[in-house]
């Protein structure tokens, strides 16, 4: 079965080809309003073009039966998303995709796959299942007692503290923020380290791996530092990062092959 993987985020839209064996990146598009709200006509054209048998759709948002309820990272309004596709196809959750493309390449069975981008989700995959559904949502525990607003509805969850919105709003350039070390003397990121372990003993995953636009410029030995300095000696996984920016497209592309679609 031939399947494309679309990842729609909060700044770009990945789509890669799977052949069954091998995974082909096609492109990357901005994630402007225009072209999320036209990506079905973009999606058929390949799925023609590419001969697909099967679409997977990874979007930032969440996302209940196949229904999305809300995507406050992505700049277009969760009624207006509707998709229209020539064959089968299905819509997970981003960071679900993402721990499903971890799961594929090994990352054990137990996994929590944390991306931080403009906002901060989580896939788990537990005893070789990824969780389907609104659940995971690392971005969205409290964490806080500021009153801070979040983008969900909800008040003082960590993307309030520490996420690329979060953090573009206090420091502006955000790369920057890594390199002068201002982001690790922030109270975000031990907010981030303490939901981090807390994920750690809620599951007792295998490999704990970060992705997602800001995973380039995190320090994984301060991340490995801060988080292992809340957890017991019995709790030592895997804390890594992937350099595989296409990992939410290729779990997306391997949507109809888990779910057994097509
Ligand atoms: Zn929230």
């Amino acid at each position: 079965m031939k399947t494309l993987g679309i990842d729609i985020g909060g700044t770009k839209i990945d789509i890669v080809e799977y052949t069954g064996r091998d995974f082909r990146f096609v492109r990357r598009m901005p994630a402007v309003k225009d072209t999320i709200l036209n990506i079905d006509e973009e999606i058929n054209h390949l799925v023609e073009k590419l001969n697909a048998d099967a679409v997977g759709i990874g979007l930032a948002g969440w996302i209940r039966d196949g229904k999305i309820l809300k995507s406050p990272n992505i700049p277009v309004e969760p009624d207006r998303i509707g998709f229209s596709i020539d064959v089968p196809f299905m819509v997970e959750n981003d960071a679900a995709c993402f721990a499903i493309g971890l799961y594929h390449k090994m990352y054990g069975e137990r996994i929590a796959g944390i991306t931080l981008g403009t906002g901060i989700g989580c896939g788990l995959v537990i005893d070789g299942k990824v969780l389907k559904g609104i659940t995971g949502e690392i971005g969205h525990t409290v964490v806080g007692d500021s009153g801070l607003r979040c983008v969900c509805g909800g008040s003082d969850h960590l993307e309030c503290y520490f996420s690329g919105w979060a953090l573009e709003k206090k420091y502006g350039d955000v790369r920057k923020a890594f390199e002068t070390g201002d982001v690790y003397r922030d109270r975000g990121f031990e907010l981030l380290a303490r939901s981090i372990a807390s994920i750690i003993m809620l599951i007792d995953p295998d490999s704990v791996v970060v992705g997602g636009g800001m995973a380039n410029s995190l320090n994984m030995q301060i991340l490995r530092d801060s988080v292992f300095r809340y957890l017991p000696d019995e709790f030592s996984p895997r804390i890594e990062k992937t350099d595989d920016r296409h990992l939410p497209a290729k779990g997306a592309a391997l949507l109809p092959e888990v779910y057994d679609l097509g």
